[in-house]
């Protein structure tokens, strides 16, 4: 069009004067949408001519400066500023920010449709499971199910109707990139109707609704190693999602919550146990029978014991996941004082008394402890 038959920037958009940005910018979008030449191919020199129009006119009323040149001047107050070479080369960098703008929205000009035909890897996923303590020290064989993207078997993961296939993307016609011409520049733009594929699918396949993959529940066999413990990520390679269009899988990660032990506790390989012995026993020595994880272990209590002891059991711990070796067992022990005697019992203890008392005294010579007590209680 000729300068002198311009029509006014405003009326172009089909907005008021006085029209907010948000107004201008969204007027635009629409006349983008309405005029971008892909969609009118029975008049595809007015809808180009439109098209180039509007986007002149958004690219003045969108920035504050010029679109106050142009309020008081009209077109001659922005003609030769942006529109010409030589004085103002920002023009390029405009036009990037425009239309990189309007580009982002998917849907602006047909798109959905684009066949999405780059290979991505595809997402990892995550997958919770509870593990009794004992599972956790000896391993599990299991299968579990996982929901995840699998490639659409109806059309072979193309995201095509049966029989239509993929065709040339019409907005570029198979180039994956659009040209536009702005006075003496040419821009180049990646396509937004292919995303720079250059093909689009002529029909959606119906079962996964064009996306070439599908959600399906999953059987896959689970070796968890023992000696694994709370909060262990196990990674099982190629076992996430599906790529697109023929990526690599991602990575499944079984993240393991293991549950406390009623008298075990663990620390890395180690095991920990507190057992309760009597003062017979604390006092005789004994061979006892102590829980281990697997079987019963015996431990051999010697004579003398006092209360707070530790003794250790090697190799009795849990395995090291990584295959190392094994760690050790730990018993506390504590000395149960009896209560609630029978009568039996408080006279044998009574006596047992009266002889601990009376050889005490001789060797309390060497312990102020015991000239202190002596001293208190007479
Ligand atoms: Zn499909
Ligand atoms: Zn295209």
């Amino acid at each position: 069009m000729p300068p002198g038959h311009k029509r006014d920037y405003y009326e172009v958009l089909g907005v008021a004067p006085n029209a907010a940005g948000e107004e201008i910018k969204s007027a635009y979008r629409k006349a983008a949408l309405k005029w971008h030449p892909d969609r009118n191919p029975a008049n595809k020199q007015q809808a180009e001519e439109r098209f180039r129009e509007a986007t002149e006119a958004y690219s003045v009323l969108s920035d504050s400066q010029k679109r106050a040149a142009y309020d008081r001047y009209g077109h001659a107050g922005v003609s030769g500023v942006s529109f010409e070479p030589g004085i103002s080369h920002t023009i390029f960098e405009e036009f990037q920010d425009i239309f990189g703008d309007f580009f982002g929205f998917e849907d602006i000009f047909g798109g959905g449709r684009r066949a999405r035909t780059r290979p991505q890897r595809g997402a990892d996923l995550r997958y919770d499971m509870t593990l009794s303590f004992e599972e956790a020290a000896a391993g599990v064989q299991t299968k579990i199910k996982v929901p995840r993207l699998e490639f659409c078997e109806a059309c072979n993961g193309t995201g095509a109707l049966a029989g239509t296939g993929i065709v040339a993307c019409q907005s570029c016609g198979g180039r994956g990139q659009l040209h536009y011409q702005q006075g003496f520049f040419t821009i180049t733009r990646t396509c937004p109707g292919c995303q720079g594929a250059g093909q689009v699918v002529r029909e959606r396949c119906p079962q996964c609704r064009g996306q070439g993959r599908m959600e399906r529940e999953r059987t896959i066999e689970l070796r968890i190693p023992p000696g694994v413990d709370n909060q262990t990520r196990l990674r099982v390679p190629g076992e996430g999602e599906r790529g697109p269009n023929g990526g690599p899988p991602g990575d499944l990660y079984v993240v393991l919550e293991v549950k406390e032990h009623p008298f075990f506790e663990r620390r890395n390989a180690d095991l920990y146990c507190t057992i309760p012995i009597t003062v017979a026993q604390a006092a005789l020595g004994a061979e006892i029978s102590a829980p281990g994880l697997i079987s019963e272990e015996k431990l051999k209590i010697p004579e003398g014991t006092q209360t707070g002891s530790i003794f250790r059991l090697k190799g009795k711990g849990l395995p090291d996941p990584h295959g190392g070796g094994k760690g050790d067992l730990y018993f506390h022990v504590r000395v149960v004082t009896p209560t609630k005697l029978t009568r039996e019992q408080r006279k044998l203890l009574e006596q047992l008394g009266e002889i601990l008392r009376a050889e005490n005294r001789p060797a309390a010579r060497d312990s102020s402890f015991f000239e202190k007590v002596k001293d208190i209680f007479g």
